[in-house]
């Protein structure tokens, strides 16, 4: 089958800095990861066999070093860390820092924060972790606790599909014509990236494969994309999990990744479907091709 690649696709600089270090630091110390590394199977039991440890919430962090995650934490969560006496390794991605700082400067304008974003996703938990009272929307029924709320502040998780974010924000401004609304664009680059290039793609693919964890926001946000487009897509987080009938009387698939997926994963991928062929209807390992 012919494989053709998004452009952009696959590991965004926030995670894998945050890998290394993560990776730098196992070797030379006992390390507690506070949260989800990554949405990525493979990449979580690469950490655990280096003997990294996870911790949900910072009581539980048991070793003198823990390790802040891409996503970021809020200042009450760094706070009872520095009050534990631990060793704080910042792997906050730049881009998820510049959507904090974006809400502090909204709520500081006298706004009521307002993030676009799924609620109990960590990024969303740290970015409203430090206000008392914000607004989580996903769906336009969402957008009605916002009624009687005369000047709001906009950020989006910056994971989210930039189309929807627009979408809801127009809503918002439709629904409440005399509140003073000020958006700021949360959305970071990498994702965007990855979801222009899915637009470029599906034009020219009969299915799409996303390369992704089940818990990759991004990666599921690519797979929706992908059928809102009206292409038949399909995530997998790696290449076992493929499915020979996906791709009865296919010539052309599409293959995309989620900011999580390494590149290992994708390579495997790839050459499951370039090893396939319809009429098969079973995978040729790359070893055996002739
Ligand atoms: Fe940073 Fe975007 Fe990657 Fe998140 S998805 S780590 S915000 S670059």
């Amino acid at each position: 089958m012919e494989v053709r690649m998004a452009e952009h696709l696959g590991m965004c600089f926030g995670v894998r800095d945050a890998i290394d270090l993560a990776l730098g630091l196992t070797g030379s110390r006992p390390l507690t990861i506070l949260g989800d590394l990554v949405h990525n199977p493979d990449v979580v039991a690469q950490l655990d066999a280096a003997g990294a440890r996870r911790a949900r919430r910072p009581e539980e962090v048991s070793t003198a070093d823990v390790l802040v995650t891409a996503h970021g934490i809020a200042d009450r969560v760094r706070l009872q860390l520095r009050e534990k006496g631990l060793n704080i390794h910042d792997a906050t991605c730049p881009l998820v820092r510049r959507a904090h700082l974006a809400l502090a400067r909204l709520v500081e304008e006298g706004r009521h924060p307002v993030v676009i974003g799924q609620r109990d996703h960590v990024e969303v938990r740290g970015l409203v972790g430090d206000l008392d009272d914000y607004t989580v929307v996903l769906h336009e029924e969402d957008l009605d606790q916002l009624a009687g709320r005369p000047r709001l502040g906009v950020v989006a998780q910056t994971t989210q599909p930039l189309e929807r974010v627009r979408e809801l924000v127009a809503c918002l401004r439709r629904r409440f014509p005399e509140a003073d609304i000020r958006f700021i664009d949360t959305v970071c680059q990498p994702t965007k990236d990855r979801q222009e290039a899915l637009h470029r793609l599906a034009a020219e693919v009969e299915v799409v494969i996303v390369v992704g964890g089940p818990d990759s926001n991004n990666s599921r946000k690519l797979t929706e994309l992908a059928r809102r487009l009206g292409r038949p897509a399909y995530q997998v987080a790696r290449a076992a999990e493929l499915r020979p009938e996906w791709f009865h009387g296919v010539r052309v698939v599409g293959l995309t990744a989620g900011t999580s997926t390494p590149d290992r994963v994708i390579h495997e991928v790839r050459a499951w479907l370039e090893a396939f062929t319809p009429t098969r209807l079973t995978p040729t390992p790359a070893a055996d091709r002739c």
